[in-house]
């Protein structure tokens, strides 16, 4: 499904409907240029979640981890350059643990992101609208 945002709230009320509705064990890759949205729409299904902290931009982490209903994962991959890399920062320690994975830059974790992982790809249409495409997505949204 593809929806578009006219503004970053918007973007953060759609990550909130997806987090509301998301099981223990799902995995969402975000794939996305820098500044397309990706760590704001991360903002909004951890609120979904029922996480409580302010979910920022990792910057120098690769793993952030929040406490909502579930454990929730905020892995950046931004900074990983080799599959090999996953294994050190424990990468699938994560996907297979008992919470929700969010997985920024996914593109990084090149096929070892795993088939059944949604996937939702963020476009830049202009300053302020983004074409938000969702796929592999098993719950009504
Ligand atoms: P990324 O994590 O993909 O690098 P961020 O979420 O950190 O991106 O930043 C997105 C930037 O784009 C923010 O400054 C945000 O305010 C801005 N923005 C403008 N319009 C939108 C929109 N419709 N949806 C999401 N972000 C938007
Ligand atoms: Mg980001």
């Amino acid at each position: 499904m593809t929806i578009e945002t006219n503004n970053p709230e918007e973007t953060i009320e759609l990550g909130k409907r997806l987090g509301l509705g998301l099981t223990k064990g799902t995995i969402i890759g975000f794939f996305g240029d820098l500044g397309s949205g990706k760590t704001t729409m991360i903002k909004g299904i951890a609120q979904g979640l029922g996480v409580k902290d302010l979910v920022k931009s990792p910057s120098f982490v690769v793993v952030t981890e929040y406490q909502g209903k579930f454990p929730v994962y905020h892995i950046d991959l931004y900074r990983i350059n080799k599959p090999d890399e996953l294994l050190e920062i424990g990468f699938f320690d994560y996907l297979y643990g008992d919470g929700v994975s969010l997985v920024e830059w996914a593109e990084r974790a090149g096929n070892l992101l795993p088939d059944n992982a949604v996937k939702i790809k963020i476009e830049i249409i202009n300053h302020n609208q983004r074409r938000i495409t969702i796929t592999n997505l098993s719950q009504p949204l």
